[in-house]
């Protein structure tokens, strides 16, 4: 991890926070911290990472401006994270994607949307997007099977590695070791899947004022668990189709379509509401130039949801055609680029809480053998 202007803000504050010491039951970062005396660049980046941005420690604090410490821990620590989506992301040259990401992800959603379109109206037919298509393998009149699955598999595996690698990056980076205990494992499994530092104090984030509330972590719920559900959605729906030879669309009160509607309607309601907090949200404690990378992102999501809806609802008329070829392009753009979108979050997140749980087991094995 390369020293920056950040990083050395960052330390500048966590060496205050050291001493002071008052909001370590708020979250994971504050007892990480405190096992250190020094931080160096890759401490400050697992620290950022682990932050989830809950903004308990702003409000709490008693040196947060105008006092001329100057505290702001959230705002910090989410410029730092950028920071290292850059440092850690594979190939290196892509890393320019962050830059101004915000207009990066909208226009490859536009670029997503108008290619999709363009192919299938000459590969097939303009007319193939404007007519009605039912049954079995109609989505395939409008869009070949092969086409599909190529552009499917090359964007997915492309991505898939691209994560992977940046995972592993941030991982020997900030000292995770190469040996995965089984329980950390678990107790990271665990605080990924409840959003536990989410909860602040136990009483929530502090998302528009002082004021604490779960609603934060409810939207990152139906975010989290619609975003699974639609995922589960597609599997199905590809054994289906690739196994059983029942191709798509299926019928209403099938596996895929209740896993995919549920989970679409859970990815809407999420974005809404995390897109809404940042638009009411205090702009002290967030990191402006990122909020770019934020809003593009949820309104990719949330795109991606509502036009697979409006595909569920409109697939035996002439509008069909159409809203596939426009679901699929922002289905195509999403995952081509979530190792250069803000989703990377999720990742190092959920890295920096097993490194975590990795180290709060070997401080507690250390306490038991001194005993
Ligand atoms: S954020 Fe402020 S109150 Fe909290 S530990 Fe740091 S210095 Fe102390
Ligand atoms: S913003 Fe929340 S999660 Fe981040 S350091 Fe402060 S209390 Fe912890």
């Amino acid at each position: 991890m390369q020293s920056t202007n950040t990083t050395a803000e960052a330390r500048r504050l966590l060496e205050i926070c050291n001493a002071c010491r008052y909001c370590e039951g708020y979250c994971a970062v504050f007892p990480a911290m405190e096992l250190r005396r020094a931080f160096s660049n890759e401490d400050l980046s697992y620290l950022a990472n682990l932050c989830h941005n809950c903004r308990g420690c702003y409000y709490a604090c008693q040196y947060a401006p105008p006092h001329e410490f100057a505290i702001n821990l959230p705002k910090t620590l989410a410029e730092l994270r950028g920071e290292t989506y850059v440092e850690y992301a594979w190939p290196r040259p892509f890393a320019v994607l962050f830059q101004s990401n915000g207009t990066v992800i909208s226009i490859a959603t536009a670029v997503g949307i108008a290619v999709t379109l363009l192919l299938t109206a000459w590969l097939k037919s303009p007319q193939a997007l404007i007519q009605p298509h039912t049954g079995p393998g109609s989505f395939y009149e409008i869009i070949s099977e092969k086409a599909m699955i190529g552009v499917a598999l090359a964007t997915t595996g492309f991505s898939l590695l691209a994560l992977a690698i940046g995972a592993v990056r941030f991982w020997r980076d900030t000292g995770g070791g190469s040996v995965m205990n089984l329980r950390a494992l678990q107790t990271a499994i665990r605080d990924v899947l409840t959003l536990k530092n989410l909860g602040g104090a136990g009483e929530g984030c502090n998302n528009r004022d002082e004021k604490f509330s779960q609603v934060r972590r409810r939207y990152h719920h139906a975010l989290f668990y619609g975003f699974t559900l639609c995922m589960a959605s597609t599997t199905v729906a590809a054994i289906y189709d690739h196994i059983l030879g029942w191709p798509a669309p299926y019928s209403f009160f099938s596996m895929p379509v209740l896993l995919g509607s549920t989970g679409g309607l859970g990815m809407m309601i999420g974005t809404a509401g995390l897109y809404w907090l940042k638009i009411v949200g205090d702009p002290e404690p967030s990191a402006r130039k990122l909020l770019g990378a934020d809003y593009a992102l949820l309104m990719q999501m949330f795109l991606a949801a509502a036009t697979g809806e409006l595909l569920l609802a409109f697939r035996d008329t002439s509008a069909m055609g159409i809203l596939l070829a426009v679901h699929l392009g922002i289905i195509f753009s999403f995952f081509a680029f979530m190792p250069y979108s803000k989703f990377v979050h999720g990742i190092y997140r959920s890295a920096a809480l097993l490194r975590n749980a990795q180290e709060r087991l070997t401080v507690k094995n250390l306490a038991g053998s001194l005993e």
